[in-house]
């Protein structure tokens, strides 16, 4: 079946600037309903992510922590792909098309890439200030 890679900061939390190695930012709720959504499903879902580079046993507990809290389960912590990885979603990633070294946004119109980027901003600027007024509750599903 493989598994699922999902890197830690600014993926799965979120990621304003380096603070502490065991301190791991608030979840990004989409993201961490989508692991949850997958672990119901049976999948086999691990962090990837460089703070596991080392395998220093408080960033790998602080790390543990976090899942446990915002999860309900510890998950596998690596810093290697391995052969049966059949997904990485980073937010560093540039997602390429297998054996052309296209990267799949150049397959899209700069002009709307551009409008992606701005409204993109934009858009998360707004969902963000929709999220703090009150009595707003965030769906709890993908
Ligand atoms: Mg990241």
């Amino acid at each position: 079946m493989g598994w699922i890679g999902v890197d830690l900061d600014g993926t799965l939390a979120e990621y304003h600037g380096w603070l502490d190695k065991t301190v791991i930012g608030t979840p990004v709720k989409r993201m961490v309903n989508r692991v949850k959504k997958w672990l119901a499903e049976g999948k086999d879902v691990r962090i990837v992510t460089a703070r596991a580079g080392g395998r220093k046993p408080e960033v790998l507990q602080a790390i543990t922590d976090w899942c446990l809290e915002h999860i309900g389960q510890a998950l596998p912590i690596t810093n290697e792909k391995d052969y049966d990885m059949v997904e990485l979603w980073d937010d560093r990633a540039v997602q390429v098309i297998t054996n052309t070294g296209d990267a799949v946004h150049e397959y899209l119109d700069p002009v709307v890439l551009n409008h992606i980027k701005v409204c993109g901003r934009v858009v998360v600027k707004a969902i963000n200030s929709f999220r703090k007024m009150e009595g707003f509750h965030e769906k709890d599903n993908d």
